[in-house]
């Protein structure tokens, strides 16, 4: 039972001592206390399914016992101690880690958060390339240092200070919202529904490859790139998807113009979509230095940054440290997550489940006109709620909140992004079942009936 504040306490503590800044979801927070694989329980004991999984970072399920027990039978033993020193931990992770990524990619540093993992990628590629000059996605978000400030290129997220020198910004390649079309051109199982004819090159991926390499004409000279940033699907810019091919081409203009391609899992990685354990192999390409957070640790705050042993020798240009990076503790967690998704074959079950469940929100599409887009692959989902008039016009903000609201009302937690915050993100722990799929569009067909 739970015994902590009351309900207008947290509201009280949170107004007058936490930052102001901080976001709250939903128009009554919901106040939570414990967790137990795909359910969160808020404070009076009311189940909730997690299909949201603490913004797709809870990747083998809430208070996994797995984790539980490594992380106190560490905690006993030696619980921190810093990378100046050998531990066993920290060498076995990253044996196993660097085990899970293709070619050369064997070197990882260990750090503590997705933004700090794109900060050190942002270094490690101007102090290996000796250039400066770096270029990601409008849209695009890498997190919120200073620095990848200017490297998550979305208003909503800018400050009114100097925003750091040396950022470029490729227009997105969103084929639904985006100028040149292409929804059926994308790599997903709900284009079953929509057939791509552009043959063999998708006109909207060359179109925005023209674009992009423009940026680099007009801004870099030839040689003088140090890198390009992309996940490999788009999180919280709404679970974009670009053009078939496009990320291939993306990845030869950033060589031909000297600089590293730096591939963001923080929320693709992992066996989230389905078919392969890294978002970047659906591309086809291996990157230089891959970013990695989130489902990495389960909740656990770790991250890493994963490059081959030649790029890596840039960083002894001067001295380099993390007091935390890869911590026995945080270790003993990430070994566990990999486990886990190995011995409860968490990544097959994204594709089986994920894939069911895009099928059935792409029916509930064909029957509501307020569903514009349904994508993704696995278990990173975005369905795109707009007017209903046939545009791609975004729903009215009050609308989407009431509806939204509604669903959590009825037991299911989504979360909200696109840069209207109209899309509806659904990135669930991978342990989530055929059958929380089914309850999931039970309770957005009922919150769509009730509300549209
Ligand atoms: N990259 C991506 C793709 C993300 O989604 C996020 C977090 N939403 C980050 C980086 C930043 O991670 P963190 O919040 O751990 O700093």
């Amino acid at each position: 039972k739970y015994q902590g504040l009351h309900y207008d306490d947290l509201l009280k503590t949170r107004k007058g001592r936490l930052s102001p800044a901080l976001t709250t979801y939903y128009s009554k927070p919901l106040a939570l206390h414990q967790g137990h694989k795909q359910w969160l329980f808020d404070v009076d004991g009311r189940r909730y399914l997690d299909m949201f999984g603490g913004i797709c970072t809870v990747s083998v399920g809430h208070c996994h016992p797995k984790i539980t027990e490594v992380v106190t039978e560490q905690l006993s033993t030696l619980g921190h101690v810093s990378n100046i020193y050998l531990h066993t931990k920290i060498h076995e992770y990253a044996e196993k880690l660097t085990a899970k990524l293709p070619g050369e990619l064997k070197v990882v540093y260990f750090v503590n958060s997705g933004s700090e993992a794109n900060d050190l990628a942002i270094l490690l590629a101007r102090a290996y390339t000796g250039n400066f000059d770096i270029i990601s996605f409008r849209n695009a978000y890498h997190g919120l240092t200073c620095q990848v400030m200017s490297l998550t290129a979305t208003s909503v997220y800018r400050y009114p200070v100097p925003q750091s020198p040396g950022f470029y910004y490729a227009m997105n390649p969103d084929v639904y919202r985006g100028i040149w079309g292409g929804g059926a051109c994308r790599d997903s199982p709900v284009q079953t529904t929509r057939t791509c004819s552009c043959g063999s090159q998708c006109i909207a991926g060359i179109n925005y490859l023209k674009q992009l390499e423009e940026v680099y004409q007009y801004n870099i000279p030839k040689g003088r790139a140090a890198a390009f940033f992309a996940e490999s699907i788009q999180g919280v810019g709404g679970t974009v998807q670009y053009p078939k091919n496009y990320i291939k081409g993306a990845f030869d203009l950033i060589k031909s113009y000297g600089g590293l391609y730096v591939a963001d899992e923080v929320q693709s990685g992992f066996g989230r979509t389905g078919e392969h354990f890294w978002g970047f192999e659906m591309h086809g390409v291996v990157p230089d230095v891959v970013t990695m957070a989130k489902g990495i640790g389960n909740g656990f705050p770790l991250a890493a940054v994963v490059t081959t042993p030649e790029i890596a020798k840039a960083l002894t240009k001067a001295q380099h440290f993390n007091t935390y990076g890869g911590n026995p503790i945080a270790s003993a967690v990430g070994i566990a997550v990999l486990e886990i998704l190995e011995d409860d074959d968490l990544q097959e079950n994204s594709k089986q489940v994920g894939t069911y469940l895009l099928l059935e929100l792409e029916k509930l599409r064909q029957r509501f006109s307020v569903i514009g887009d349904v994508r993704g692959k696995g278990l990173m989902i975005g369905v795109e709620m707009v007017t209903g008039d046939g545009s791609t016009t975004p729903l009215d903000p009050g609308l989407m909140l009431k509806f939204w609201d509604r669903c959590r009302d009825l037991g299911v937690l989504l979360g909200k992004g696109g840069y209207f915050g109209n899309v509806l993100r659904i990135k669930p722990p991978m342990c989530v079942t055929k059958h929380d799929a089914d309850f999931t569009i039970a309770v957005i067909a009922q919150a769509l009936e009730e509300i549209f």
